[in-house]
């Protein structure tokens, strides 16, 4: 589709003119012959067979029959006026029902004619029965000038486009005007070897066929040739993207591994190293050899060990001469892991520092020297790390945690604190399924750590319903004789704060009662509550002062607190998946058994029921991630939010993720023989990626 015709203003369609261009572009974003030739049908109604009335039950898609009619009755007055007829085959009879248009179905349907009838079989009154159908006189010759019509396809429309003629049937009409009229400037923009290795149906008629299948199975043959498409060269600029990077940014050789980490592996770290912890030192390892700035993304649940990892690569940065920093999204979570990194390096190792909002001018001042001098090797912080006054004289390696607060341009701050760039290892505790990743960070490398340290006690989540109440605050009572702490949490949800707020309130009520003074404090913690109130209670809860921490999810991601081995979830059918999930890990961090309860209500949804049993079932973050996709979507979930990525047309990352695994391998493999696609087969690729660039074509790929 290189031919400049595809750029004609949709106007221009034989059709259309000047007001319905109008409609088009403001209610369907339909600018051009390009936009309308990629506005596909939602579906397609099959018209390739006819129906007997005595198989006909309201199971059915739209169906269509032959019949005679034999009667009809306007029924009602006014507003229940409606038009009832009979029609009647060698099976049975079959009631139809108007209740619109009345007075010309009225005038033109004639008892005693053969009709084709066309609609969705409904029921009423317990018999089947059909309202509004398509209706045309019945005749043989009909049927032969139909007898090439076969898959109809159904477009989305509006009222408004409907005002202009413009609904399903109208857009069908456009459609088909521009395919007679431009097929022809339809090119192939895969190489012939692709065509031939997948099979693929040309592109001129793949168009043609997810308008106006000839078949389903060439409707299905055209489906999968335009996913693949889109698939592949939305990889194929990804991968371009991080070619054109890898040439760009020149990276800082680590080339020995020294005292720093040998010391530190051979006698401060505690404990064996996971399978998945020693496969990502190792990816990291090679990664920082080659010449070439590292842009790797670590997945894995919370407690996976992530931040060891993180460490151990900074050591290994450290000893070539670099310094390194970690930069997490809260100060909570930064003093987190200057703590953990604190426990696990001692005191008299290597010199570190914790940089926030909260740092004092006059530590701040030492650490700037000392960052500027290179006597600082590690320093945590927040945000305060990229300000510009932050020098370093030679940072070497940067770890992002949570990346999704962090955008790319706060990324390629930190990028640019060096000639060379540093290394970057963005760390995340939200898993998402592989095909995302694939897409999202498309240009970045993946690791995973998908195991937990041996000897960690699975958390036991469990589901009870309201009436169990009780038997749940007598465990919690039980847990807290231990010397355990417990979270409840409450959902938030904007649309209904008030109710919500209350509904905390109430607990908060109930459970008080229920947990009275002197032998149990508790704490509640929610948004609206002033910051300095909110830090006094979580910190009254992290020193042990507070057995019972109720709040809403504005309890930190990644809040730290051992000793707390329970979390209640109320109302949990209300939370999505990953957040039940992201919730549940605040538990689980200490040596003791912990739990999670889910509380919900009798009545729960399909899919609130299947997020409840997953989690039950599960306590993977890969796996969660992989249904939570399955029922939001791809574009809903956490982390994955405006990212024009998803955008896609024909492909759904759900449900065709061996077909975007096959894409790119495939990417890969023309990469690895030609990066630059010169040889002459590739040239096509070439030519296709540099349109796309221009923005001349579809895709609008951020
Ligand atoms: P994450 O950052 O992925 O949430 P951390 O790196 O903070 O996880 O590790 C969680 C806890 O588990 C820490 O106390 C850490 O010291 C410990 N840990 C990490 N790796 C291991 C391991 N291989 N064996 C035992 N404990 C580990
Ligand atoms: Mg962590």
């Amino acid at each position: 589709m290189n031919g400049q015709a595809f750029q004609t203003p949709v106007e221009y369609l034989k059709g259309v003119g000047a007001t319905r261009a109008d409609v088009l572009k403001k209610e369907l974003g339909l600018f051009n012959f390009e936009d309308l030739l990629n506005y596909f049908p939602y579906k397609h109604i099959d018209r390739t067979r006819f129906y007997k009335i005595k198989d006909i039950n309201p199971e059915l898609p739209h169906v269509q029959i032959i019949a005679r009619l034999i009667n009809k009755e306007i029924l009602g007055e006014k507003h229940t006026k409606r038009l009832i007829a009979h029609v009647q085959d060698d099976t049975g009879t079959l009631e139809l029902a108007w209740f619109q248009g009345i007075r010309w179905i009225e005038k033109n349907l004639i008892p005693g004619k053969a009709y084709i009838l066309f609609g969705k079989p409904g029921f009423f009154n317990g018999k089947a029965q059909m309202s509004h159908p398509e209706i045309e006189l019945y005749s043989p010759e009909i049927l032969q000038r139909k007898g090439n019509l076969t898959l109809q396809p159904a477009y989305n429309s509006t009222e408004k486009l409907k005002q202009f003629s413009l609904d399903s049937k109208g857009i069908q009409k456009l459609t088909a005007v521009l395919l007679e009229q431009y097929a022809k400037d339809i090119h192939e923009n895969l190489p012939l070897y692709l065509i031939n290795q997948f099979k693929l149906m040309g592109r001129a008629a793949a168009y043609r066929n997810i308008h106006f299948p000839e078949d389903a199975n060439k409707l299905n043959e055209a489906r999968c040739r335009l996913k693949f498409e889109e698939l592949f060269f939305l990889q194929l600029k990804l991968l371009k993207t991080k070619l054109l990077r890898i040439e760009k940014f020149k990276g800082n050789i680590f080339g020995t591994v020294g005292n720093y980490f040998n010391e530190f592996y051979h006698h401060k770290l505690p404990f064996e190293l996971t399978t998945p912890q020693k496969r990502v030192l190792k990816e990291i390892r090679l990664d920082t050899q080659r010449g070439v700035q590292m842009n790797r993304l670590l997945q894995g649940d919370v407690g996976s060990g992530k931040t060891v990892v993180a460490l151990m690569s900074m050591l290994i940065a450290i000893d070539n001469g670099f310094q390194t920093c970690i930069m997490a999204p809260t100060e909570i979570l930064a003093n987190q892991h200057y703590q953990t990194i604190k426990n696990l390096v001692g005191d008299d190792f290597i010199e570190f520092a914790l940089l926030t909002g909260s740092t004092t001018k006059k530590e701040r001042k030492v650490i700037h020297e000392k960052l500027e001098n290179g006597q600082l090797k590690i320093l945590i912080g927040t945000h305060a790390l990229i300000e510009d006054k932050v020098q370093y004289k030679n940072l070497g390696f940067v770890v992002i945690d949570e990346q999704h607060r962090f955008g790319v341009e706060q990324r390629s701050k930190l990028w640019q604190k060096n000639n060379i760039p540093p290394h970057v290892l963005v760390m995340t505790a939200t898993p998402i399924p592989r095909t995302l990743a694939m897409t999202l960070y498309g240009d970045l490398d993946i690791s995973i750590i998908d195991e937990l340290p041996a000897g960690r006690k699975p958390i036991k989540t469990l589901h009870f319903y309201e009436p169990s109440r009780l038997r749940v605050f007598g465990f919690m009572k039980e847990e807290i004789a231990k010397g355990r702490q417990i979270y409840i949490v409450y959902p938030l949800i904007k649309e209904s704060e008030k109710l919500d707020l209350k509904n905390l309130m109430d607990g908060f009520e109930v459970i008080s009662k229920e947990f009275p003074l002197p032998d149990y404090k508790i704490s509640v913690v929610y948004g609206k509550i002033p910051a300095a109130d909110k830090e006094f209670e979580m910190q009254r809860f992290v020193k042990g002062e507070t057995q019972i921490m109720v709040a809403t999810t504005v309890i930190e991601v990644g809040v730290n607190v051992p000793n707390a081995s329970v979390m209640i979830i109320e109302n949990a059918e209300r939370f999505g998946l990953s957040q039940l999930h992201q919730l549940r890990g605040r538990v689980g961090r200490g040596a003791e058994q912990s739990y999670c309860i889910l509380m919900s209500g009798n009545k729960l949804s399909n899919d609130g029921r299947i997020r409840l049993n997953t989690m039950v079932k599960t306590n993977n973050g890969f796996e969660i991630a992989e249904i939570d996709m399955q029922l939001r979507g791809p574009g809903n979930i956490e982390g994955t939010q405006q990212s024009g990525l998803l955008d896609l047309k024909v492909a759904d990352l759900t449900t065709d993720q061996d077909l975007l695994a096959q894409a790119r391998k495939c990417v890969e493999n023309i990469f690895d023989k030609d990066p630059q696609l010169i040889l002459p087969e590739n040239q096509i690729l070439n030519n296709t990626l540099q349109l796309k660039n221009a923005g001349l074509t579809w895709d609008k790929i951020s």
